[in-house]
């Protein structure tokens, strides 16, 4: 039993990661899909930035000119979990990434401290799993290495969008960090959430609310994306 298992696992490596690869980055559509997914919305205002701006708002806000950003080089599909200001559960969330097949879904977030001097974005992505060692159930050992590797691209990813946005924010990459964000470890894709800076932290603020900067937060995300695609952005 053992020998056909690991010849199992053997030819599993070299059959999946082909067929995942054109399941992923091309699918039916020819277009490879990012679920953009603006955290909190509707009586789930998040943390407060300013009397008339909440972290609801700018996820909102910055998502919207990400999908504007990709849907102007056309070579992306965007998918919104909300494009209003509206509630949306998790549930909701992680259904829209099935449904649109998602091959990657990136989380737009606002932190908040204690300590008012704490500032800077952080990225996370969902921890990973020990792996099924005894188990020889197919599915089972099919379903770990589908996670595997979406843990795998996770880690690709925010590496791709901690350096654009470390040009955004010199020296304020507070580094990438495992999740307990419940969304990420839920979602089957490569997935990733965004903290993009403190709304305790009054130069974090400050740049938060700015639209310029807000563009450029944008501008880094839409990027990344398009470098983890391939797209090539300069
Ligand atoms: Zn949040």
């Amino acid at each position: 039993m053992k020998r056909i298992y690991l010849l199992f696992v053997f030819l599993a490596f070299l059959i999946l990661p082909a067929a995942l690869a054109t399941a992923d980055e091309k699918g039916s559509r020819g277009k490879p899909v990012v679920v953009i997914d603006p955290g909190h919305g509707g009586a789930d205002i998040g943390v407060m930035l300013t009397k008339d701006l909440h972290e609801k708002d700018l996820t909102l806000a910055i998502g919207k000119q990400v999908q504007e950003y990709l849907g102007s080089k056309g070579k992306i599909d965007v998918v919104m979990t909300r494009e209003a200001d509206r509630d949306a559960s998790m549930e909701e969330r992680v259904r829209s990434a099935v449904k649109s097949r998602a091959d990657l879904f990136v989380c737009l977030h606002v932190n908040a401290g204690f300590a008012k001097d704490t500032s800077g974005f952080e990225v996370y992505f969902p921890g990973f799993k020990t792996p099924t060692k005894t188990s020889d159930d197919s599915g089972e050992i099919v379903k770990d290495m589908i996670s595997t590797r979406s843990l795998n691209e996770s880690v690709r990813f925010s590496q791709l969008l901690r350096r654009q946005m470390e040009i955004v924010f010199p020296r304020r990459d507070r580094g990438l960090r495992t999740s307990s964000v419940r969304i990420l470890t839920r979602l089957a894709v490569p997935a990733v959430a965004l903290e993009m800076g403190f709304a305790t932290n009054e130069r974090d603020k400050d740049d938060l609310t700015d639209a310029k900067r807000q563009r450029e937060i944008a501008q880094a995300v839409g990027k990344s994306i398009e470098e983890y695609f391939g797209g090539g952005a300069p």
